[in-house]
């Protein structure tokens, strides 16, 4: 598939996804257009207009207040417009323009989530142009729900081994990957800090195990010990794994008399030669009434996604 007909889908779907989104434009830093899509092809000219004399006052107050940081989410309110402006990556930059009535919440959930996408698009990366189900319930989640305070939540990992549980908490803690592997000795704690809100602060702490220690570790029920929320990983490219997300499960309800919620990750997903299909997840996906997340350690693609959802099912508002 060409690179131009991936970023006419992404901005398809994206305008599917949110009604009160008017017009969708990425540019590279020094302004240049990549992409863009209207809702309305009537209101072009003006959009385009609006969003580049918005763009360049914004793009100035970026390069004054954080110099070339690609990192950054901005939502403003000027006229009889919303604009959102996301970080992709270090060379573009996304634009969402949107009715007064736009949710901001909607707005960051899939501007983020698109970006992380052209992000990968510019790094002619495969990409996935569908938004999964879990971004829309995220988007559509009461965020004003969470409670005020810093709280921190442990947050196991459990599958096979060399799934990637290792090197997804390594990408989403340091942002590295490694394609050298290292095994997990013992166990393996981590954690990272996710603002929820103006007054919700979360800490994640993150356990992962050797997979084999499962059975015989006397380690095991400090390991499972207050456990909020578990990440399930298989790798996409080894069906074994995938038929052992069943086991996983069982394993760990064994371990809890109370309800923990799990999430499901199919990880690796930059990779071409997958053994599990679309329908296998989604057969899944129903069995278990989860949601499960394609993701890649080495991309990123969905990382963050995945644990913002976690963040949400920990505070049960999703
Ligand atoms: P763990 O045993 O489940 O903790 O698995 P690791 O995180 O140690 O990863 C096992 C191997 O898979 C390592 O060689 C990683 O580099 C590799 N790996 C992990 N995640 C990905 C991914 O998303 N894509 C690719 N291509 N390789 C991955
Ligand atoms: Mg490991």
């Amino acid at each position: 598939m060409s690179s131009s007909q991936n970023y006419d889908d992404l901005l398809t779907n994206l305008l599917k996804a949110e009604e009160k989104i008017k017009a969708i434009v990425v540019s590279l830093r020094n302004g240049l257009v990549i992409a863009s899509k209207m809702r309305d092809e009537d209101t072009h000219e003006d959009i385009i207009a609006a969003t580049t004399s918005v763009f360049d006052i914004f793009i100035n107050r970026v390069k004054k207040d954080f110099g070339s940081a690609n990192e950054f989410i901005n939502l403003m309110t000027i006229d009889q417009n919303k604009f959102l402006f996301a970080a992709a990556g270090e060379k573009a930059i996304l634009s969402i323009v949107a009715d007064l009535e736009a949710s901001d919440k909607k707005l960051k959930v899939y501007g983020e989530h698109i970006a992380n996408k052209i992000k990968s698009l510019i790094e002619y990366e495969e990409i996935d142009t569908s938004i999964p189900q879990a971004i829309h319930l995220l988007a559509n989640a009461r965020s004003s729900s969470f409670p005020s305070g810093n709280f921190l939540k442990k947050v196991i990992f459990l599958g096979d081994s060399q799934v990637g549980k290792s090197s997804i908490i390594k990408k989403y803690v340091e942002n590295e990957f490694d394609n050298t592997y290292l095994p997990t000795i013992g166990m393996q704690i981590s954690e990272k800090t996710l603002n929820m809100s103006r007054d919700c602060q979360l800490k994640f702490k993150f356990w992962e195990m050797e997979s084999q220690q499962h059975t015989f570790s006397p380690l095991r029920a400090r390991f499972y010990s207050d456990t909020k929320l578990a990440f399930i990983i298989f790798d996409l490219t080894r069906r074994n794994t995938f038929e052992n997300v069943r086991k996983w499960i069982k394993i760990f309800s064994q371990n809890f008399h109370e309800h923990v919620p799990f999430i499901l990750l199919g990880n690796k997903s930059d990779l071409p030669n997958h053994e599990v299909s679309r329908e296998d997840i989604e057969q899944l996906q129903k069995e278990m009434k989860s949601i499960i997340f394609s993701v890649s350690a080495k991309t990123n693609e969905n990382i963050d996604d995945a644990f913002k959802f976690a963040a949400y099912k920990i505070f049960n508002v999703i």
